[in-house]
């Protein structure tokens, strides 16, 4: 069964986390003139209007990009988030309006060289004809079907360098395990790979499974970033968690400096904490 949609949920604090990592992962990368295979096993739309119903009937935009957008004048002097709201604005109908806001397809398709690809997976049929619909710039396959299968099946790749995003919905328990076993068999394949997994804060703390099952499974180099918006509730999520394993070197503090500036505009009480779930 598959219910969740982005849209409802695009551009909130998450995304911002999420999209920010995989920014800064991205320029990183591209320091160095190797052919790089991004690939996305859950992509989603791709682009999001935010005045489509699904986006604007919770607009948790408000609460994520909006609050950066409007004060990005005075966030421009950071290297990371100037250039990551740069970006955003590339996106914009109009000058200086927030009108959309682009999903992890935009985001790892966005600075595309001619020795790059990548490879997008959506196992929805409606979300993946609003994403066969998206224009992205440069060598983008767009698959329908499951990526986490889709991910192992097609390792190795033909360039040097990989970069995954895995952004599962988590609709249901058992997915934590499904990404665990992924992770495994696809690090096997492709050891010097950079993977990003994005998971969500709940109270019932299920991501307990995935960091657990990666230590468990001997990965090593696995760092670990969360973002949280208040204490754990009873209901809903209050963070937002990354994983990156083999992060490129720096990412830590460049990731710590843009987020000591973000936090506070997210609300009082929100935290941002990283460290090294798994050392080298
Ligand atoms: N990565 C997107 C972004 O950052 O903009 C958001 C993706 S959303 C959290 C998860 C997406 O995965 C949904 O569009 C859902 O339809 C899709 N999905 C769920 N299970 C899948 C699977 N096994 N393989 C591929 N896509 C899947």
């Amino acid at each position: 069964m598959l219910s969740y949609q982005h849209a409802y949920h695009a551009g909130n604090f998450a995304d911002v986390h999420k999209h920010l990592t995989l920014f800064a992962v991205i320029d990183y990368l591209l320091r160095k003139d190797s052919p790089i295979t991004y690939m996305d096993t859950h992509a989603g739309r791709g682009l999001y209007p935010l005045a489509a119903v699904e986006t604007a009937r919770l607009g948790e935009y408000r609460e994520g990009i909006a609050r950066l957008w409007q004060v990005r004048a005075r966030l421009r002097d950071d290297p990371l988030l100037g250039d990551w709201l740069a970006a955003v604005g590339r996106v914009q109908a109009r000058d200086g309006r927030l009108d959309h806001y682009p999903g992890s397809p935009w985001w790892l398709s966005q600075r595309l060289r001619t020795q790059d690809r990548v490879m997008l997976f959506e196992l929805h049929p409606g979300e993946h004809s609003h994403l066969a619909e998206q224009a992205l710039p440069g060598r983008v396959e767009r698959v329908h079907g499951d990526g986490l299968t889709g991910l192992v099946k097609r390792l190795p790749v033909p360039t040097p360098r990989l970069c995954v995003l895995l952004d599962p919905s988590y609709e249901r328990k058992a997915e934590y395990g499904e990404v665990v076993e992924t992770l495994l068999a696809a690090m096997h394949k492709a050891r010097h790979a950079v993977m990003l997994v994005w998971y969500p804060l709940l109270p019932a703390g299920h991501h307990r499974t995935l960091l657990e099952g990666l230590r468990d499974g001997g990965l090593r180099k696995i760092w670990r970033s969360e973002l949280t918006r208040h204490a754990p509730g009873t209901r809903g999520m209050h963070g937002s968690g990354m994983l990156v394993v083999n992060p490129p070197w720096g990412l830590d503090a460049r990731l710590a400096t843009a987020m000591a500036r973000l936090t506070p505009l997210l609300g009082d009480a929100c935290r941002y904490h990283s460290d090294w779930w798994v050392g080298e």
